[in-house]
């Protein structure tokens, strides 16, 4: 793996330093290196992040690190709980803006939890069946922000339950905040920390074909990949989502069998099925041939309704019957259950200031 050491940006807040960065911080106040790893070791497998409560540290070094800003980058500002234990939390950033993390309870085993993380406050993307696309991209999230909000998802979980998955899927488009997201990523693996099997994240994206060949090489094809796909003609992509416009399917499809996945991998597309728009026979046959030699699961989203659309899901017997045409030709096919409808936390809720992360892949 090429990363951390060559490719990183520096981190946008002391929260965001990886273990070497913490040394070499605490080496230039006269501290011992061992210092370093005692303060990474708050953050990021204890959680705490008031200097105040880190114990273990002299006073001098606990000043200096709130001199230095450490604390939280940002705050829940609510909380809301699903019928189905589904948990939405809305984060404020210290400059006002709001986005949306989600905490989902593995169906079957509610001590395993996955969570949907927000790269970006807004998206410039434009999927027209995304509510977080219809104001455009406000700003990036910084490394800390998008770390933060795993950190404090773990402090809403229930005693016996974990964070086994992360995905990317909430606001915003992560290919489109690489920097940020790839510390995020080391972050959230690093073995003295979060420590999360890089297997277990999952980067979605609407397909950035430079940034998905990068992210392969950079982390070696370990991170879980997820497409959205949504569309198997150009020109009914391109009507979709604005971004086949500029990375056709023929472009989208050799980024994808390029990735360098190991031998059991696969990687998922995400396709949300939209009545009368992408739900056909002819839709079902094309896909197969599009994604023919690339190891995929597929997960098949019945449309979530948003506000600002007429767009909906295909009836469930429909739905059925998609799957089955896939199956038959050879595909590994899921239909995704809605969870956190009642919340808005489902996929293609999100908007601004409060409705929910589009996606979540248990
Ligand atoms: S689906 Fe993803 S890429 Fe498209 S507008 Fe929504 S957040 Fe952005």
């Amino acid at each position: 793996m090429k990363l951390p050491a060559d490719t990183l940006t520096a981190p946008s807040h002391p929260i965001a330093r990886l273990p070497a960065e913490w040394l070499e911080r605490v080496a230039a106040w006269g501290e011992p290196a061992y210092r370093g790893k005692q303060i990474f070791d708050w953050i990021h497998r204890q959680g705490v992040l008031d200097p105040d409560q880190m114990s273990n540290l002299p006073k001098s070094l606990r000043q200096r690190l709130k001199d230095e800003g450490v604390g939280w980058p940002i705050d829940i500002v609510s909380a809301h709980e699903s019928a189905d234990r589904t948990k939405k939390l809305l984060i404020g950033t210290p400059d006002g803006e709001k986005v949306e993390t989600v905490l989902i309870p593995q169906l079957g085993d509610e001590r395993l939890v996955t969570q949907c993380i927000s790269s970006q406050v807004g998206c410039a993307m434009g999927c027209v069946f995304c509510a977080s696309g219809v104001a455009g991209l406000k700003r990036q999230m910084t490394d800390a922000e998008i770390v933060a909000q795993v950190l404090l998802g773990r402090r809403e979980l229930g005693p016996d339950q974990r964070i086994r998955n992360v995905v990317f899927m909430g606001m915003g488009e992560p290919l489109h905040n690489y920097d940020a997201v790839a510390r995020a990523l080391v972050l959230l693996t690093h073995p003295d920390g979060i420590d999360l099997s890089k297997r277990r994240v999952t980067v979605s994206t609407s397909g950035l074909v430079r940034q998905i060949d990068r992210l392969g090489e950079d982390f070696d094809g370990q991170v879980q990949l997820a497409i959205s796909l949504h569309a198997v003609r150009d020109e009914d992509r391109s009507t979709i989502m604005p971004v086949n416009r500029k990375h056709g399917l023929a472009e989208l499809t050799d980024a994808l069998r390029r990735y360098p996945l190991s031998k059991r991998q696969r990687i998922t597309i995400e396709y949300t099925l939209i009545q009368g728009v992408n739900d056909s026979v002819r839709d079902a046959k094309e896909m197969v041939e599009l994604l023919r030699g690339i190891p995929v699961k597929v997960n098949l989203i019945p449309m979530n309704p948003i506000s600002t659309s007429d767009l909906r899901a295909p009836d469930s017997s429909h739905v059925t019957r998609f799957q089955e045409h896939l199956t038959r030709r050879g595909l590994s096919v899921f239909i995704r259950k809605t969870r956190g409808d009642d919340v808005a936390a489902a996929c293609g809720q999100l908007a601004f200031h409060g409705d929910g992360p589009r996606s979540a892949n248990p």
